[in-house]
């Protein structure tokens, strides 16, 4: 079983999926103005202020805490959603990338419910590019904030848009973090949003706290759900968990969801029909149902639902 607190040493491995896209499938496909904008700034603006210089000017923090304090403020001005803290540990960065920094902050930006419902239509996989763009934007001002109290920082964007390979593999970070938990569909599930959410990095030498895993009883209710692999049209979602780097989980096959993805110019279809796919206002009641019935079939295990 893949529990909370699971300790996974091996660091991941990067497939060349996104030029994969790019060169079978001319992915993103700026198919208008805005998102030949949106792509555009993420590759010749944002990319280029990921890094920069660090101020001399150092100021200094009462603890970790304070630290953390001071950097969730900032970024929610910037437009986060979502903030959380973790070391940064070997499964979280690609082999072959060099992170030399010790702390990371995780944060997530909320991709629009209505444009979601709409997957697998374009609205949803424009929301998708939007939010990218948007939480681009959002660690490039972060990471710029903390160089400017004298502290290296840098931000590590999904490298959708460039030939660099990606380096942090931002769902364990956020899982790390205490941001959500992980589901079926590869995604993270937040406690706020659900799986409808975009996540970014920014890796630091400032010291910050260590976020708590958490468990929403998604793991639970996954092996009784099962709707994201039934509605996946490329039949991508595995239905039985395997082992991946020390992980015992569900997989997704890249290779089986590119060609859906960029069909519909990002699908999103497995975001959409989740029963975590709620709104923010809705969650708290969510969460309480699932808690219950999770301990319904805990008691009942007769009663669970056969899946095909
Ligand atoms: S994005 Fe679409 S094709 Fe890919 S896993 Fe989700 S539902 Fe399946
Ligand atoms: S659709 Fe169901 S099985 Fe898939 S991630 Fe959501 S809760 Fe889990």
């Amino acid at each position: 079983m893949w529990k909370i607190g699971i300790v996974v040493t091996d660091p991941p491995e990067y497939k060349q999926i996104f030029q994969y896209m790019v060169e079978k499938y001319n992915f993103p496909q700026k198919g208008s103005p805005e998102e030949k904008f949106w792509v555009d700034d993420l590759e010749d603006n944002q990319y280029k202020r990921l890094k920069g210089p660090v101020s001399d000017q150092k100021i200094d923090f009462s603890s970790p805490e304070d630290a953390a304090e001071r950097i969730r403020t900032f970024a929610k001005t910037a437009g986060a959603d979502i903030i959380g803290f973790t070391k940064v540990l070997p499964m979280m960065v690609f082999k072959g990338a060099k992170v030399k920094e010790k702390y990371a902050v995780v944060i997530g930006y909320e991709m629009d419910h209505e444009a979601i419902d709409s997957a697998p239509d374009p609205p949803a996989g424009k929301e998708a590019l939007r939010a990218y763009w948007r939480i681009g934007s959002v660690i490039m001002k972060t990471a710029e904030f903390i160089r400017s109290m004298g502290y290296p920082a840098t931000g590590h964007q999904v490298r959708t848009f460039t030939n660099d390979p990606p380096t942090i593999l931002n769902p364990v970070a956020g899982l790390h973090a205490g941001l959500g938990e992980m589901g079926m569909l590869g995604i993270l599930i937040t406690p706020e949003f659900g799986p409808r959410i975009r996540l970014a990095t920014i890796t630091t030498d400032l010291k910050l706290p260590q976020g708590k895993q958490i468990d929403l009883g998604v793991q639970d209710f996954c092996k009784r759900c099962f709707i994201c692999a039934d509605e996946c049209m490329g039949e991508a979602i595995s239905r039985e968990k395997k082992d991946e780097r020390g992980f015992y989980k569900f997989t997704i096959d890249p290779y089986k969801c590119l060609p859906e993805f960029a069909k519909y110019d990002g699908c999103g279809v497995c975001i959409q029909v989740c029963p975590f796919n709620r709104k923010k206002e809705d969650m708290e009641r969510f969460l309480v149902g699932v808690e219950r019935l999770n301990e319904y079939f805990r008691l009942h295990p007769e009663k669970t639902p056969r899946r095909r």
